[in-house]
């Protein structure tokens, strides 16, 4: 069965699919974009993600004038033809076409929408045993608060990770203060239950499924701080745990290695995972 993609205006086949050379996307990695989970009708966290997709189209100067109402109806439609119960929906769009020129200024430029569906697999898992990870070094650009496609150095990091027998990277800056994952928003939780992540200080991806995890927090009664927090705190938490949209809430059992409070039952993480995942069902 055909996989389609939608493709600036028209639904094609994906292996079929194609972008100009001169779209800046390509030549600059001037392109936005978001990754939204579908499960049996419903969008999880929808509303937060169309919204930080809007923010990010501001933040970068992009005219894109398609409606949310539009943007859903391509989605929904796509999903249909895909046959998609349960997966991932990309949408990414780049500033435009034009023949390469670093500068954008008083170009005609229109926006190209790319959209493209992936099944997952396994359905929810509400307990989970959880991940290893690794630490490197935060060498990404002082703007990664806007969710660009210039995922260079998340990239390396994701492949560091994975090279190493680990399922993500976690960033640390110049201090040694924890930033985020190459692909998700990193929280402790401290010795004595409370739940700390970085706040939204410029130096993180604002995620989406960050901003629900503090619904479910409260529904737990579980008090959040947020603020920095270094490597030893994180190498000393109680519990430790990612969050991305797709990859909801998932404890890590290992930081480079040193397994994360003995590698007692990660109680709260998957109390907030079971929350989060029940949002949606
Ligand atoms: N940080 C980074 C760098 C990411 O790529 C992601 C995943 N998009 C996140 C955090 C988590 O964001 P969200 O919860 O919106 O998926």
């Amino acid at each position: 069965m055909p996989n389609y993609a939608y493709v600036d205006g028209k639904y094609c086949n994906k292996i079929n699919a194609k972008t100009f050379i001169d779209d800046r996307g390509y030549q600059f990695g001037d392109s936005v974009y978001e990754v939204i989970i579908y499960r049996e009708g419903i969008f999880l966290d929808l509303e937060g993600h169309i919204k930080r997709l809007r923010n990010s189209l501001k933040s970068l100067d992009f005219i894109f004038k398609m409606s949310n109402q539009s943007l859903l109806i391509i989605i929904k439609h796509l999903l249909r033809i895909n046959k998609i119960n349960f997966g991932s929906i990309y949408i990414q769009i780049s500033r435009g076409i034009c023949e390469r020129d670093h500068s954008y200024h008083n170009m005609k430029l229109k926006p190209v929408l790319v959209i493209t569906t992936k099944k997952i697999k396994n359905d929810f898992e509400e307990i989970i045993d959880g991940i290893n990870v690794v630490l490197i070094k935060d060498t990404r650009w002082s703007h990664p608060d806007i969710k660009t496609v210039q995922l260079l150095p998340n990239v390396l990091a994701k492949t560091y990770a994975k090279k190493n027998s680990a399922d993500e990277a976690i960033f640390f800056d110049e201090n040694d203060f924890v930033t985020e994952g190459s692909s998700s928003n990193v929280w402790i939780l401290t010795q004595d239950n409370i739940l700390i992540t970085r706040s939204l200080d410029g130096s993180i991806l604002p995620g989406i499924t960050r901003n629900t995890i503090f619904e479910c927090a409260k529904h737990n009664k579980i008090s959040i701080k947020e603020k920095k927090f270094k490597i030893k705190d994180l190498i000393n938490a109680k519990e430790v745990f990612i969050t991305s949209a797709s990859s909801f809430v998932t404890p890590v059992k290992k930081v480079d290695n040193l397994i994360i409070n003995n590698g007692y039952e990660k109680q709260f993480s998957n109390l907030l995972r079971k929350t989060y995942l029940n949002l949606y069902k």
